[in-house]
């Protein structure tokens, strides 16, 4: 992974960008490959704000529920070949394949063809190598698909991180702004699109996917077995303090709308004063994870543990997914949410 450009620490401000030129879509087809969470979504939008839409996928669900949704759908390669720009919203792990065999035979020699990812990954660490002569730009959401079609309905933006890695037209920059306005995330209230790279996006995503998140699991986990082991306490009370009771969602919500230490003031004295001196505790030992883990990404050396060609972290993954499927947390959880009704 390259490093982050120098000037990247002092241009805070100069680096949110509010609105673009949708105008430079009006008479370009976009293809939109794969129709998963992010692709029907982004699809819909871009269809909505007066984008020409045509949808790429494999022959399955996904192809029939696109076509129900209005869309004209074709294999992968179709779409590529009757398209100028084609936003690639494939699993990360599946979009080299694709891209080698589908997308790549008919990009060689497309003069101005416009790729556009929606995470920094596969370009970041090479797994993808676009030919010169096209623009390759990143449109990255920070927020699911399903929250992309809500705050569309709602008139609402959202936040998105953009960048280039190749800018063949001299003006990706603005096509990445221009389909950051397409998919509804800039041009409306709440939405901002912050400049910046596919390497500093993966690095970003993938550090929180290896440290606060998970360390999170770990610690409602560890929460889960100690009181209903070693302190009597009923599995579904835990479950409802850890999350079922939605409160973390809730504080989640506030910290995305107040701040985040803002929100502290809505939670008790105690609890101001047990998660302050407790912060400064952990603080020491979660910096150390997130200095290695950082590195691990930075240098790629993650990619030998998960990547495209590589079996077995899918082997793992799914050995693991079974473990947690399996757990005392996951079995109460199973019988709480079906007395709850949710199941
Ligand atoms: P999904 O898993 O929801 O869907 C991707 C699409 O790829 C589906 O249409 C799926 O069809 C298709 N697909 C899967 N396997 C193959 C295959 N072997 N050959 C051809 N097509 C295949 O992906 P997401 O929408 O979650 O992710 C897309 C991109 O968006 C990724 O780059 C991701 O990092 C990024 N992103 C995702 C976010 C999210 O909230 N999920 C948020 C921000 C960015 P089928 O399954 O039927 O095969």
């Amino acid at each position: 992974m390259v490093l982050l450009r120098e000037d990247h620490r002092d241009q805070q401000t100069s680096r949110l960008v509010f609105d673009g030129d949708l105008g430079l879509l009006r008479d370009r087809t976009v293809a939109v490959i794969g129709y998963g969470n992010q692709g029907r979504a982004q699809a819909i939008v871009l269809r909505d704000n007066g984008i020409r839409v045509i949808v790429g996928n494999i022959r399955d669900h996904y192809w029939d529920r696109a076509v129900k949704d209005g869309f004209e759908v074709y294999n992968i390669g179709d779409a590529v070949r009757r398209a100028d720009i084609a936003l690639l919203l494939l699993p990360d792990e599946i979009a080299p394949g694709v891209y080698r065999e589908s997308i790549e035979p008919l990009i060689n020699n497309r003069r101005g063809f416009i790729l556009c990812f929606a995470s920094g990954y596969n370009i970041a660490y090479g797994f993808i190598k676009p030919p010169q002569g096209v623009d390759v730009i990143m449109v990255a959401p920070r927020m699911i698909g399903w929250g992309i079609l809500e705050r569309h309905r709602q008139g609402r933006g959202y936040p998105v991180l953009i960048g280039v890695a190749q800018d063949s037209s001299g003006m990706a920059l603005e096509y990445a702004k221009a389909i950051a306005k397409g998919i509804g995330a800039i041009g409306l209230p709440g939405g901002v699109a912050v400049i910046s790279s596919f390497e500093e996006e993966a690095l970003l995503d993938l550090l929180s996917e290896s440290t606060w998140s998970p360390m999170l699991i770990a610690a409602m986990e560890a929460y889960f077995d100690v009181v209903t082991e070693n302190f009597g306490v009923s599995p579904e009370a835990a479950i409802l303090e850890l999350y079922a009771s939605g409160e973390l969602a809730e504080i989640g919500r506030a910290m995305a709308e107040i701040g985040f230490y803002e929100q502290l003031k809505l939670q008790s004295r105690t609890s101001q004063f047990l998660h302050l001196t407790r912060a400064r505790n952990f603080y020491k030992i979660a910096r150390r994870i997130v200095e290695r883990e950082a590195l691990k990404i930075w240098s790629g050396k993650i990619t030998r543990e998960w990547s495209p060609d590589l079996a077995s972290g899918r082997v793992i993954l799914e050995r693991l997914l079974r473990i947690a499927m399996r757990s005392r947390m996951a079995e109460y959880e199973d019988r709480l949410y079906r007395a709850l009704g949710r199941r």
